[in-house]
């Protein structure tokens, strides 16, 4: 392997055979904290995933070892998903707690990457109709926009101080 990115060290899977949804492998410190790579990711909207070079399984989250075949560190690589996912589960949450009591109601979803991994996340920009008298609050008024199936992209949102990796609708998947 060459190196890139000014001579930075280019890490394991750059020639793999899922470019149509990798986007360039980014160097990173292969010793540094996976949950500090993640969110260093994040606040520089750059969404990271973990992908093991021995079973080629996608995970999340971040971790120190393959969850699928126990692969040590050095097997891990960080690539970018291409960002789309489906609705897996989802609830909306009437009372928040904390810093998202201002954001109620709002969508919380078990999504799937294309790539294979769920995360939990928020769907967000839904304009739908609780049907009890609640207004426009916070980024979701109701439920009937969002379904199981349901294609959604990944985003980034500011919440609580952080930059958060978000999911909006983009269409209905599973007819
Ligand atoms: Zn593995």
């Amino acid at each position: 392997m060459n190196t890139s990115e000014e001579g930075a060290p280019t890490l394991p899977g750059e020639d793999s055979e899922d470019a149509v949804t990798i986007k360039p492998v980014r160097a990173v410190d292969p010793q540094a904290d996976a949950a500090t790579v993640f969110w260093d990711g994040c606040a520089r909207r750059e969404f990271w995933l973990q992908h093991c070079t021995t079973c080629d399984a996608w995970q999340f989250y971040p971790r120190s070892l393959c969850s699928h075949c126990w692969a040590p560190t050095s097997a891990l690589e960080w690539r970018r998903p291409g960002g789309g996912a489906v609705v897996e589960s989802f609830s909306v949450v009437h009372r928040g707690s904390g810093a998202f009591a201002a954001h109620a109601p709002y969508v919380v979803a078990l999504v799937r990457f294309d790539e294979g991994p769920v995360m939990m996340s928020h769907i967000v920009g839904l304009d739908i109709d609780l049907g009890c008298g609640v207004g426009a609050v916070g980024d979701v008024t109701g439920i009937g926009a969002v379904a199981i199936g349901d294609r959604v992209e990944l985003e980034f949102a500011e919440l609580a101080g952080r930059t958060v990796p978000v999911f909006r609708a983009v269409g209905t998947g599973v007819g």
